[in-house]
């Protein structure tokens, strides 16, 4: 079948909501490692997929899957080891205060649940969020993602939501990434707590990824983020870290986005790289935080926590283990970012690059003065690295951002590879 044949039908079955990505999207029937193929076999090395964390269909996690799936997959209501197993290495990643799990499908019912629990332990409703940010596709959650309530088709911010602003060094209102950079965006999002609290709608959750990544891959300035975590617990609200696309060793230095300044979340959700493409999404708190949430309402997921997901998610983290993928996300990353610096020095449209690990964000500018967006630019970057078989994609509130976040196995000709093919790419759309 040919991929204007599945157009065609995808045309008339499937929701328009649902996009494809690039001007001729592509027909992919396979993938391995780092690597994704289409039915002639053409290779497209995927620099997008949070997902496929350990490298697509890594055989000792589809093995996982096969043999728990053959043998059983239900509900938590039976005592199963694998879930318990699961929940303790999940936990043994986690800072000890975190201690209690819940175990769902996708960040979005991670995110859905942390809400819930958080606006139960405080009793208050209105929730803190990240201008840019995204935590997920339910009802809830869009009204606590600024990217969403105030991009296209957004019915803007609702009264119980309010919004700090992102903590960007490069295009933000304090422009380095100093400490006292950190402390002057700490007040702004003060400032925004107070407000709320003058309106009698004092904040209850603050939401926050460690590293906006919708927002264009920010890396804020050092000391934001505890800080701005201490900001809101002094103000009696509990803080949700969002950690399911930075999260699982991605950054490298840490499992945890958040661990890398120190900072201390009441709640951490996880999703996209738990179950390497399975659904697979976890909710880790306290002990404190679980006990107010369970008042005495069922939390039932028919699939959260199934014996499947739990042996998928095991696998998953014995990879990691196992194959030093922590270690190598740091030497990946740095590998990139030498790279992009490096063309940087040659292409002035590369205005800042910036990144934890293998999450890594490439802005393009217009002109490195006034820092304005170069939104074609950036979309025609991403169709001519496609047509070279490198698959990217864009973020940030202009679409000016090469948003780098590849499987953890990637390797460094590959890396090499996407520099010299940048290179080319960037040369010929001058
Ligand atoms: N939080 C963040 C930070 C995300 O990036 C996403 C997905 N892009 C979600 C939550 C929602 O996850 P899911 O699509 O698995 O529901």
């Amino acid at each position: 079948m040919s991929g204007d044949d599945l157009m065609a039908r995808r045309r008339h079955r499937l929701g328009r909501s649902l996009s494809l990505s690039y001007r001729e999207p592509l027909a992919i029937v396979r993938g391995s490692g780092a690597y994704l193929y289409d039915a002639d076999g053409r290779a497209y090395l995927d620099l997008v997929n949070n997902v496929a964390h350990v490298g697509h269909a890594h055989p000792r996690v589809v093995e996982a899957a096969a043999r728990q799936k053959a043998l059983l997959e239900t509900n938590t209501r039976y005592l199963h080891p694998t879930i318990l197993d699961y929940a303790d290495r999940l936990v043994a990643t986690l800072p000890p205060h975190l201690e209690v799990i819940h175990l769902v499908n996708s960040g979005s019912e991670a995110n859905e649940l942390a809400l819930r629990m958080a606006r139960a332990a405080s009793g208050r409703r209105a929730v803190l969020a990240i201008e840019g940010g995204y935590h997920g596709n339910t009802s809830g959650l869009v009204e606590v993602s600024p990217y969403k309530f105030d991009g296209p088709g957004g019915a803007g911010r609702p009264e119980t939501t309010f919004v700090a602003p992102l903590p960007d060094p490069y295009r933000g209102s304090h422009r380095d990434r100093t400490p006292q950079a950190a402390a002057d965006y700490v007040d702004d999002l003060g400032r925004v707590i107070d407000a709320a609290a003058a309106e009698g709608r004092p904040v209850g959750t603050f939401i926050a990824e460690a590293a906006p990544g919708t927002a264009g891959q920010v890396v804020p300035p050092l000391g934001y983020l505890a800080a701005a975590f201490e900001r809101a617990h002094a103000a009696g609200a509990l803080v949700i870290a969002d950690e399911v696309q930075l999260g699982l060793g991605r950054v490298g230095t840490h499992w945890w986005g958040f661990e890398v300044e120190g900072a201390t979340p009441d709640i951490v959700t996880m999703g996209k790289p738990l179950g390497n493409g399975h659904p697979l999404g976890a909710v880790a708190t306290t002990r404190a935080i679980a006990a107010a949430f369970a008042n005495g309402m069922e939390y039932f997921n028919t699939f959260g926590g199934n014996a499947v997901s739990a042996a998928v998610g095991l696998a998953v983290l014995d990879v990691i283990e196992a194959e030093g993928l922590r270690p190598r996300a740091i030497e990946s990353g740095t590998r990139f970012q030498a790279g992009f610096r490096e063309l940087a020095g040659r292409h002035p449209a590369i205005g800042d690059v910036r990144g934890l690990g293998l999450f890594i964000g490439v802005v393009l500018v217009a002109d490195r003065d006034s820092r304005g967006p170069a939104t074609e630019l950036a979309a025609a970057v991403v169709e001519s690295a496609k047509d070279r078989g490198i698959l990217l994609s864009t973020d940030g509130q202009h679409h000016d951002v090469l948003k780098i976040k590849p499987p953890l196995v990637i390797e460094s000709d590959a890396i090499d590879r996407t520099i010299e093919v940048l290179d080319q790419v960037l040369g010929a759309l001058k």
